[in-house]
């Protein structure tokens, strides 16, 4: 079939890589660059899909491997598929399960052919390979499908990232082919390796090119290396990927990590941190991070984000957001998250603005200069 899956460059800034541009999927346009809230279990934790659609949510990532363990691939199915089943009519990409299949399981074999584990929630052996991974997106109907590859730690030795970087080719390739079986109007993005060596980093990124998918990701960043090291992976990886595809940077980051993405091509971006940490209380904002549970903020009658447009920082004061922390109010993760990801949203609607009005190097100054200011406010690094 012909698939709706269609991706437009509007804009290049002259100055850098950093590219407006947008994605078209059977589900909905999605302009670049994007940050994608991650809903795992197939709901972004406090968060309600009209609150996503307020806050300018193109696209949301959910997560494969805890939604083939619970509800299951085939429930989901048969209720209509992940769109109707969390809610949400917009574009969703799932990630193939293999971060999680590692991290969070008992590891009972693995071989190339695939990953026999253990399920966590209740002891049953599961085996996982790059055909189920592929057979559970596709059951779940999502638009943007993940390549399954394996993912070394950080730090790891020059071996270690070019074997696992090897499998991710091989298991790309097997992904690749078990997905031009199906004929559904869902895509696949492939995935590059290679740890922090950046030969290897731009090698990978070569390889899972020849497959020619419709979009490619650099994965395994953000395990705790230093933001150099990062840049210099997706620098590396950036040259090996052909710039007519959408680059997804992968868990990726901060709002520096978003900015300097963006500056080096990156299209699209996820990460837990925006909802993971409001719901502990910080609060990332313009000016930096802020604390809300500090005592200063105690009698703060400032919204959290004096210039934010949100529904939090148009209603609420820091010292009434800090009050329901202190009491453990659900409602103070709802607009902590709502916030936060309100936030990332404007970070990268705004540099998509700067880049269609030629403008990016001076977002690119301004973003940078808010977060001096914010310094010398007592705002936390962001
Ligand atoms: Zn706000």
């Amino acid at each position: 079939m012909t698939r709706s899956f269609k991706f437009e460059i509007e804009s290049k800034d002259p100055n850098s890589l950093a590219r407006a541009a947008a994605i078209t999927t059977g589900h909905g346009r999605i302009p670049t660059p994007i940050f994608m809230p991650v809903g795992t279990r197939g709901t972004v934790k406090a968060i309600a899909p009209d609150d996503l659609m307020n806050i300018g949510a193109k696209i949301v990532l959910s997560n494969t491997y805890h939604l083939m363990l619970r509800p299951g691939e085939e429930l989901v199915s048969r209720l209509g598929g992940l769109h109707k089943f969390m809610g949400w009519p917009g574009p969703i990409l799932t990630d193939s399960g293999g971060f999680q299949v590692f991290s969070l399981s008992k590891l009972r074999k693995m071989t190339e052919e695939g990953v026999t584990f253990q399920s966590p929630y209740d002891g049953s052996r599961t085996f996982f390979s790059p055909e189920r991974s592929i057979e559970v997106q596709t059951a779940l109907g999502v638009d943007i499908m993940m390549c399954l590859d394996e993912c070394t730690g950080y730090p790891a030795t020059r071996a270690e990232a070019e074997k696992s970087m090897e499998l991710t080719h091989k298991w790309a390739a097997r992904c690749h082919a078990a997905w031009l079986q199906n004929d559904t109007d869902q895509v696949l993005f492939g995935i590059s390796q290679g740890s922090f060596y950046p030969d290897l980093r731009r090698r990978s990124a070569e390889a899972i090119s020849e497959l020619d998918f419709p979009g490619q990701a650099v994965g395994g960043l953000a395990l705790g290396e230093p933001l150099e090291d990062r840049l210099a992976a997706l620098e590396a990886a950036r040259e090996g990927i052909s710039e007519n595809k959408p680059m997804y940077l992968m868990g990726v980051g901060t709002p520096i990590d978003l900015i300097e993405g963006i500056k080096r091509g990156a299209d699209m971006f996820d990460c837990v941190l925006p909802t993971r940490n409001a719901r502990n209380g910080q609060m990332f904002t313009r000016l930096g991070r802020l604390v809300i549970k500090n005592a200063r903020f105690r009698e703060d009658e400032r919204p959290p984000d004096e210039k934010c447009g949100c529904y939090t920082c148009r209603t609420f004061s820091r010292a009434y957001l800090r009050h329901l922390f202190q009491n453990e109010e659900p409602l103070a993760m709802r607009l902590a998250s709502l916030h936060n990801l309100h936030y990332y949203l404007d970070l990268v609607t705004g540099a998509r603005e700067a880049l269609l009005n030629g403008a990016f190097s001076g977002y690119y100054t301004e973003f940078y200069e808010n977060l001096r200011q914010g310094r010398e406010e007592g705002f936390s690094k962001a």
